[in-house]
């Protein structure tokens, strides 16, 4: 099956069949690729190659890079079975999870296409007769785009569709465990590219194969403006003060811990089937999974109860058949879920789940089935990101402790309350509720729309991709004051004659 999607998709053999790196699949361990590694001397060719193409890139009028992003929306149309297999295959999320991916990097470049007419800067009032002021947004350069495994193509789009009609040329390092999704993104993107015609440079976008070192030479580069990254909170530790000793700029997309505080007046059918998506979807590998229930103490056994009958009928198994939980993306996965839940149990908390599951007939797949930990208190097992499905569910007595609980962890990102007390909802999206950089009412964590702003505060790195402003991001600011008096009066009345 991965031929005939490598082939529709536009990847040559000579791309993903004949390097000396083995891709794999999570789903039964078989080889799924081979690619080559690119070393820090072809990072640095690469770079050369960006800078020329952002150059005549930027010339291009914004409307028509638009028309660009709009090319390529069409081939993500024509092509979303495809690609949204071709994700599933390789990082081993279900079918409807890939497509939904793909649905994303449709949604964002119809986003782009439009704000390409809507790059639009301010124009301010000066303080100086015959004067204006403005602010204006141009192109910044060549863009360093580092993803993670687990969305191995919305991230990467999110960030290509807006930096594209900004005016900047690509560079995309994506994981080394996904690299066959990103040859596809790129191939695509070469289609649009071509059916656009001779402005749009042939080396616009670029895909860096490589491990770490290659990601290391692109953060390094000061030709290289923008770093934004994707990944763990270890990653964005090493990548923000190697951006910033260069000043360069960065969006840091890191790890989340992220939480449901359910209320007793809660619909409580609404908030299981939301528990259910956002912890056990995706195997517990997305950012945005929810890994701690805060839940009312008065209706605490009721959910548990509820919640562990929806987990023993989950269907585990071959993500491209109709499952609802697929495979961990490896044996290293697998094991800190298992040093994790070890450690809960030493600790006294009650475990309901969490085994490995299909092992005989996926002897190198690992499949699990998503656990429940019972825990008193929210102490550092708790606190950290384990990649995993595992909900770690603590009750409260008051709102107040419940908020508290639900900042109380290093990370930002995502967090929710199940409601139907209108004073609790909007407690807990106000300033002195969630500290998060998405706060949801009667809606799970994940699942965001592209017209947001996504991401979250303290260790997942305070960046923000996709909707909202962010475009911003991708350009730099001027700001213009124009005289056209005969005159030249100093502002803050300063006389200098
Ligand atoms: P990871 O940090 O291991 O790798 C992410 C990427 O960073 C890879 O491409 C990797 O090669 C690269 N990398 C690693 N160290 C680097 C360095 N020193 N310099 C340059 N590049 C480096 O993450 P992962 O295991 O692929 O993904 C899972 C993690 O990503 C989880 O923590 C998850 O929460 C997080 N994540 C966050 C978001 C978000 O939007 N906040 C989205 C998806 C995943």
């Amino acid at each position: 099956m991965i031929d005939t999607v490598m082939q529709r998709l536009g990847v040559t053999e000579a791309q993903y069949r004949q390097g000396d790196y083995v891709v794999t699949s999570p789903t039964d361990g078989g080889e799924i690729g081979r690619v080559t590694l690119e070393g820090v001397e072809a990072v640095a060719a690469r770079i050369d190659r960006a800078e020329k193409a952002f150059k005549q890139w930027s010339r291009v009028p914004a409307p028509r890079r638009g028309e660009l992003v709009r090319l390529f929306g069409e081939q993500l149309r024509r092509h979303k079975q495809d690609l949204g297999t071709l994700v599933t295959l390789e990082c081993g999320k279900i079918l409807q999870e890939g497509l939904g991916e793909v649905q994303e990097m449709i949604d964002i470049c119809d986003l782009a296409v439009g704000q390409s007419r809507q790059l639009y800067g301010l124009t301010i009032a000066s303080e100086r007769p015959g004067h204006h002021m403005r602010e204006s947004w141009h192109p910044l350069g060549p863009v360093g785009l580092i993803t993670a495994f687990n969305f191995p193509v919305a991230p990467w789009a999110w960030n290509a569709a807006l930096a594209l009609v900004c005016g900047n040329s690509l560079l995309w390092k994506p994981s080394e465990k996904t690299p066959l999704s990103a040859l596809a993104c790129q191939a695509l993107l070469e289609r649009a590219i071509e059916a656009f015609g001779d402005d749009a440079p042939r080396d616009l976008s670029q895909v860096i194969i490589g491990v770490r070192d290659a990601g290391e030479r692109l953060v390094d580069d000061p030709r290289v403006p923008l770093i934004s990254a994707t990944g763990s909170t270890r990653m964005g530790r090493e990548v923000a003060p190697r951006v910033a000793a260069r000043f360069g700029r960065s969006i840091l997309e890191l790890g989340g811990n992220n939480a449901m505080i359910l209320a007793p007046s809660a619909d409580l059918d609404m908030a299981v089937r939301a528990i259910l998506f956002s912890a056990a979807g995706t195997a517990g590998q997305r950012c945005t999974t929810l890994r701690r229930l805060i839940v009312h103490e008065s209706i605490r056994e009721e959910v548990l109860e509820r919640l562990k009958k929806a987990y023993a009928g989950i269907r585990i198994g071959d993500p491209m058949e109709g499952h609802l939980v697929g495979p961990l993306i490896d044996a290293q996965a697998f094991e800190q879920m298992q040093s994790a839940l070890e450690r809960a149990r030493q600790q006294g908390a009650k475990v309901f789940g969490g085994e490995r599951q299909l092992a005989d007939i996926y002897p190198n797949g690992y499949f699990v089935s998503p656990a429940i930990v019972e825990v008193e208190r929210q102490d550092d097992l708790v606190r950290h990101e384990t990649f995993a499905p595992i909900l770690y569910v603590m009750s409260y007595r008051d709102f107040d402790e419940a908020l508290a609980m639900n900042n109380d962890v290093p990370q930002g990102l995502s967090s929710c309350v199940f409601t139907t007390d209108v004073r609790e909802a909007e407690a807990f999206v106000s300033d002195q509720g969630s500290d998060c950089g998405i706060a949801n009412v009667n809606i799970g964590p994940s699942g965001a729309e592209i017209g947001g702003a996504f991401g979250g505060e303290k260790d997942t790195g305070g960046g923000r991709e996709s909707g909202s402003d962010v475009w911003k991001s991708y350009m730099r600011r001027q700001t213009n004051t124009v005289n056209y008096s005969r005159e030249l009066p100093l502002a803050q009345g300063i006389q200098f004659d």
